[in-house]
Formats: C-alpha cells, sequence, structure tokens
C-alpha cells in the first residue's frame, strides 16, 4: 500500500515537472520497446531511445564528452559494457535495488554497471540429421581436430566471441586459450559471416554440423513469423558446454550510468525498473533471456532446453581479459 502511494506521488511529481530520461541502447530486441512504453505509462517520465550499434553509441558518447545527452548505456554483451567503463563513460551507482537483486557476480566490481539479463552461449548441433551431440562436451573439444571443416562460429570481431574467449583465457589460461582459438579457427566450415541465426540456418543448410550462438536466439527462432527459422530452430539440439566442469559460458546485457547524466533520479529509477519482478519477466517472455532475479519463472521455451550449470565466473574477471582476448584472435589470424 504505502509503496504504492509513493510511486503515484512521484508519478505526479514527474509529469509536473515534465521529466525525461535519455537511453542509448544498443539493445536490438522488440522487448526493449514495450519495456520503455510501460516506464513512460507508470512514472509519467519521458524517455528519449536512442539506438544504434554499440561501437557508435560509445564513439558518439566520447565525442558528446558532458555535453551528452545519455543518461543510461544499455547493451548485450559483457566486452561492451567493458569498453564503456574503460573510455571513462559511466558512473557508479550506489543502489539498495540493485544490490539486493543482481547476485554479486552479474554486477560489475566499482557499480559502474549491472546485469539485466542472462544468456547462455552454447553449442547447437543438427539433430534433425543424427549428429552425435557426445562429440562436445567442452567448449575445448570446440578445437579438436576430430570436429575440422565441421564448425561455424561468427567473426572474432563480434562481441560475443570476444567475451567467450576472455571466459576461456580466465578459466583455461593465456596459453590454453590461444591454442584453443587456434583449434577453432582451423576447424572452420567456411569464413564467419552474419550473425547467430546465420549459423544456425547454415547448420540446417549442412554447411557443417556444429555451431556456436547464444540461447535466446533459439527462442527467437522457435517464435519467428518466419517459418523456415522456426524449422530452423526445431531442426537443433543444444549442448550446454562444460557440465561435468565449471558449467556453461554466461554473458549478459547490461544497464549502466553515463557521467554525463542530468536525470539522474530517473535514470537510476529505470535501471531499478528494469530489475523489477515484472520487467524481468516481460524479458524472459517476450525475448527469451533468462531473468537476473532469482524468484522469476523462466519462459517455458527455454525451460524447454533443459536445466544447466552455469560458470559462476564474475563479469568483472571476464572484463579484465577482453584486451587480452582481442589480442590472441589477432594474434592467430582469427578475424
Ligand atoms: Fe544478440
Amino acid at each position: 500500500m504505502l509503496k504504492k502511494s509513493l510511486l503515484s506521488i512521484s508519478m505526479i511529481g514527474s509529469i509536473l515537472l515534465g521529466a525525461e530520461l535519455n537511453i542509448y541502447s544498443a539493445r536490438h530486441y522488440d522487448a526493449d520497446f514495450e519495456i520503455i512504453k510501460k516506464f513512460e505509462q507508470k512514472t509519467g517520465i519521458k524517455v528519449n531511445h536512442t539506438q544504434a550499434r554499440p561501437q557508435e553509441l560509445i564513439k558518439r558518447m566520447r565525442l558528446e564528452g558532458d555535453k551528452s545527452p545519455a543518461d543510461l548505456f544499455i547493451t548485450a554483451d559483457i566486452s561492451n559494457l567493458t569498453e564503456a567503463k574503460n573510455a571513462n563513460l559511466l558512473a557508479p551507482v550506489d543502489s539498495k535495488v540493485l544490490q539486493e537483486v543482481i547476485p554479486s557476480h552479474l554486477r560489475d566490481k566499482d557499480n559502474q554497471w549491472f546485469a539485466i539479463t542472462k544468456r547462455a552461449r552454447i553449442v547447437v548441433y543438427a539433430k534433425n540429421r543424427g549428429v552425435d551431440p557426445n562429440l562436445v562436451k567442452n567448449y575445448e573439444d570446440l578445437a579438436d581436430p576430430k570436429l575440422k571443416g565441421n564448425l561455424l562460429v561468427r567473426s572474432a570481431t563480434a562481441a560475443y566471441s570476444k567475451t567467450l574467449l576472455a571466459s576461456i583465457i580466465a578459466n583455461d589460461g593465456s596459453a590454453e586459450a590461444k591454442k584453443w582459438a587456434q583449434g577453432v579457427l582451423a576447424n572452420l566450415a567456411s569464413k564467419p559471416k552474419g550473425g547467430d541465426r546465420d549459423q544456425a540456418r547454415q547448420v540446417y543448410a549442412g554447411d557443417a554440423d556444429f555451431a556456436i550462438m547464444n540461447t535466446y536466439y533459439i527462442g527467437l527462432m522457435k517464435h519467428s513469423k518466419n517459418p523456415k527459422d522456426v524449422e530452423v530452430a526445431n531442426s537443433l539440439g543444444i549442448i550446454f558446454p562444460n557440465q561435468d566442469n565449471r558449467g556453461a559460458h554466461i554473458n549478459v546485457s547490461g544497464v549502466a550510468m553515463t557521467k554525463s547524466s542530468k536525470n539522474r533520479k530517473e535514470a537510476q529509477a529505470f535501471m531499478e525498473f528494469l530489475l523489477s519482478k515484472e520487467v524481468q519477466e516481460m524479458l524472459t517472455n517476450i525475448n527469451f533471456e533468462y531473468p537476473v532475479r532469482s524468484d522469476v519463472k523462466l519462459n517455458e521455451t527455454i525451460q524447454s532446453f533443459g536445466q544447466f550449470k552455469e560458470d559462476q565466473l564474475p563479469v568483472s574477471e571476464i572484463a579484465k581479459k577482453v584486451q587480452e582476448a582481442v589480442k590472441i584472435y589477432d594474434e592467430v589470424g582469427f578475424r
């Protein structure tokens, strides 16, 4: 009761003051538009939503400096969040709500960014062609010559690729990680092209039996309006790697307040809104991501992928290895 009346008082205040919030977001998912609409309705705060690729937004914030209108930076991927932090564009946020709801391994150690969703980077295989999933138990198997010419991976410049290698450096050490990158490159069926969904489509087309992709893309394809994508998704089997040891690599989408923010109160309100039970449910039900909150029921589609063990390596530890991952890909000639 008390909470409700407080919210309506702040709502009226916001409307009277003409409060605004400027979001620079690199997330490209339909769920986010619905979430913003809901926030506007609830709070009366007007949201200006600028959407572009993460590197473009980071470049823009750098150029704009203190004059940047951005209050919040939202993006998928630990390496993108790390890049914004290292560019000195983010401000720490001291929020009890965020500290309480987000497990500590999913927050930046300086409180400069916070996970809003999780996704596992998994291996898919051509189940419809009777491929043996036991060929790949661990990420390490992807570098084994037994997979020569039978693996599809997106480009090494893709943020998800950098972050996966960063997690392998953190877990296996630099020397093993370099061997892994070399091995994966040697196993590729073709030169990397397209996004995660394109790797799945190529597996379906028979270009290779295995590919790396994020879990939510499978959910999105299973519910796609394009019947071909539904067929592709249904033809694939899912392998959660490293289940007998550290667990599958978890990447996140995250939110950060910018250093330049002039609407800090509104920005923090939106950050906390993203971690509310209601929004976490939207993120799992519309975008098939895993919620960060532990009290949210998983969407049925991602439940059907099965339970799995997550690598609990703190995001800050992975972040430390991103630069080295870029260097290793470069050294082995993986573009
Ligand atoms: Fe994505």
